[in-house]
């Protein structure tokens, strides 16, 4: 089949073309209806079946792959390379939901998971996908504060912890931030069970709270737990997601639909079919960790590779000889990770045998063209770029070369995946833009398969951010992009306060709360500048309570700012620089005029000025930027 056809079939008989998809995967009850959309911008895919994401990644395989590989954990920190089979896999995830069974875990309890990228971490997801639990896995390099701000939304009735990360060869103890966490948290976990990696011996501590999983692993060898069968629409996992706002949106995803869009994904968009091996190196903490490092790879019945470490250790080709060592045929990372490859010699590149790998997908980011060339000229493959977020849960723009590989358009993401019906529209007027022409990108509802269903436990906050934006009920994607006369679609940034460090998303909102909970901060702007490897990092333009402070007072005030934001959101949002001043660029109505910062730190003509409050306080920054940051 054509994409155009698979592609037009999807929008022009959408109940008929899911419901083909959906025979990919095993039903305990079949859907009663396809797609139940009377209640937009909800809908239900999938309404009245009853299936299991843990089942369809790995009981339903038993049978004809339990001896074939499921996951290749490798840890280049640690040393440590397991391989597990499906057989394995099984009986470590009915272990794991043994375990959280017994710790009072069962249907629609919500399990924090904060782990780095160690197998436990996909035994801890899909056993509670075994069991109906809803899963919610935060990130590592999360600070503390973020850590309490998702465990007060989530309510977890258990949170999952390993003792320790690493990174670089160093030791980063998760339990201290966990114990930080939930003594901040209003509703803290009643349990914290750790996976002790032996990297923290005193990771168990807190009398009464604290379980040890070694202990209870013991305990449930050998366990068997039923599959809870849940109905499709019911939640499977949250997935907490920055906005415009300091409180995070907890991303809700279904059983159904999003184990459908994950098997229809796996081969027509990442060419990847039972058997196969899949090599992505995103970390379980984000939704491309969801999707493509457990859930679709395995609901597939192909081997999917875990990677913990940095891509530069033990040397450039590390990854490379990874692909080699287990026939990687697809492998999915981010731009960002092949700019700090880019830094390093280009002979790893081709040291090692990739006949097996046909493709590369990144995502997360703007793929720029020399990276884009750089990376495909050097292995010799196809590179594909992939547009999509969070909220989706699986690509919205790319191409589908299990389908037909369509020409790749160097800066262009591609074209649409099945489902989604996507139009670039005027900001103000909301009528289509022309081809070329710049526009917001929107997804005409209904949301294919495997979108977010919802904000968790806030249905307001859902339509309030996503459909609210034009008179016709439209999902926003707050991009700006542009489409080209043969439906490419290019992206070219985030049309919210969004912003994009090395593939991580960030509130600048949230940087800026955190920056101004320094005692001596009047007022903070936070900006996202260019930057070579990152693609854009975290400036901060502060305003001080005291006027008239000298420069050493100025230096010592940045560092603490800088080390706040280290402290309560982590590293990820670390700020590259601080510019003390005294006055931000306001709007007459006192609105911080953020993109003219922007562009004068990236060193851009800062746009219409006529707005402008007090045109000293531009022109301060501008001297500020010229005289050096202040950390
Ligand atoms: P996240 O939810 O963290 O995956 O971030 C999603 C945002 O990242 C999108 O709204 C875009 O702004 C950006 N993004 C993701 N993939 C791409 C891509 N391939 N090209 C350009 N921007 C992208």
């Amino acid at each position: 089949m054509r994409y155009e056809e698979l592609y037009r079939r999807s929008i022009e008989q959408p109940e008929a073309f899911w419901a083909e998809q959906a025979k990919a995967i095993d039903w305990h009850v079949p859907p009663q209806r396809i797609l139940d959309d009377s209640n937009p911008p909800f809908r239900r895919w999938f309404a009245g079946g009853e299936t299991n994401l843990c089942h369809n990644a790995i009981d339903r395989h038993l049978a004809e792959r339990g001896d074939q590989l499921a996951l290749v954990a490798v840890s280049t920190e640690t040393d440590v390379t397991r391989e597990i089979t499906y057989r394995e896999l099984h009986r470590e995830v009915n272990v794991f939901a043994a375990v959280l069974a017994s710790l009072g875990v069962g249907r629609g309890d919500r399990v924090v998971v904060y782990m780095p990228n160690v197998a436990e971490a996909a035994f801890a997801m899909l056993a509670c996908a075994r069991i109906g639990a809803i899963h919610s896995v935060v990130f590592g390099g999360f600070a503390p504060h973020n850590l309490a701000l998702r465990i007060d939304d989530a309510q977890p009735k258990l949170l999952v912890c390993a003792d320790a990360g690493m990174r670089g060869g160093k030791v980063i103890p998760y339990k201290p931030l966990v114990d930080a966490a939930c003594a901040e948290a209003t509703t803290p976990p009643p349990k914290v069970l750790v996976v002790s990696r032996g990297l923290d011996p005193d990771a168990v501590r807190v009398p009464g709270r604290d379980v040890d999983y070694a202990e209870l692993r013991a305990r449930h060898e050998g366990a068997d737990v039923p599959v809870e069968w849940l109905e499709s629409n019911e939640p499977s996992y949250l997935l907490y997601t920055s906005g415009t706002t300091g409180k995070p949106k907890g991303v809700q995803r279904d059983v159904g639909g999003y184990a459908v869009a994950m098997a229809l994904s796996m081969w027509a968009i990442y060419d990847v079919r039972a058997g196969q091996t899949m090599f992505t190196t995103s970390d379980v903490g984000w939704a491309v960790g969801h999707s493509y490092n457990v859930y679709g790879p395995l609901i597939a019945g192909a081997t999917v590779l875990l990677y913990e470490g940095l891509p530069t250790n033990p040397d450039a080709g590390i990854w490379w000889r990874l692909c080699e060592k287990y026939r990687v045929r697809t492998m999915f990372s981010s731009p960002t990770a092949i700019r700090v490859l880019k830094k390093q010699d280009a002979a790893w590149l081709r040291r090692y045998d990739l006949s097996a790998l046909k493709w590369l997908f990144l995502a997360g980011e703007p793929l720029d063209e020399p990276t884009a060339h750089w990376i495909s000229e050097g292995i010799g493959k196809t590179v594909i770029d992939n547009y999509w977020q969070t909220e989706t849960g699986w690509p919205v723009l790319t191409l589908m070369p299990g389908v037909e590989l369509k020409p790749v358009r160097l800066g262009s993401p591609g074209l649409p995946s099945p489902g989604y019906r996507l139009r670039v529209i005027d900001e103000v007027t909301g009528r289509d833009a022309a081809p070329n022409e710049k526009g917001v990108l929107v997804i005409v509802p209904p949301l294919p398969p495997g979108c977010m269903t919802t904000v968790w436990r806030d249905d307001a906050r859902f339509r309030s951010s996503y459909f609210s934006h034009f008179k016709e009920l439209l999902y926003s994607s707050l991009d700006w992009a542009v489409r080209d006369e043969d439906g490419y679609t290019f992206i070219l940034g985030r049309t919210d306060d969004v912003i994009n460090v090395a593939g991580h998303r960030l509130g600048t909102r949230e940087i800026e709360e955190s920056v101004s909970t320094h005692a001596g901060v009047a007022e903070a702007a936070v900006v996202g500048v260019q930057d070579e490897i990152k693609g854009q990092v975290p400036v901060v333009f502060a305003t001080l309570k005291a006027s008239g402070v000298d420069e050493p007072a100025r230096r010592e005030a940045a560092a603490e700012m800088q080390q706040r934001v280290v402290d309560q959101l982590g590293g990820v949002a670390r700020p590259a620089r601080v510019y003390i001043v005294n006055a931000l660029p306001k709007t007459r109505s006192g609105k911080l005029l953020r993109r003219s910062l922007q562009a004068l730190a990236e060193r851009r003509d800062p746009g219409d000025l006529s707005t402008l409050d007090d045109p000293n306080a531009l022109e301060e920054c501008r001297r500020a930027l010229e005289r050096g940051s202040d950390f």
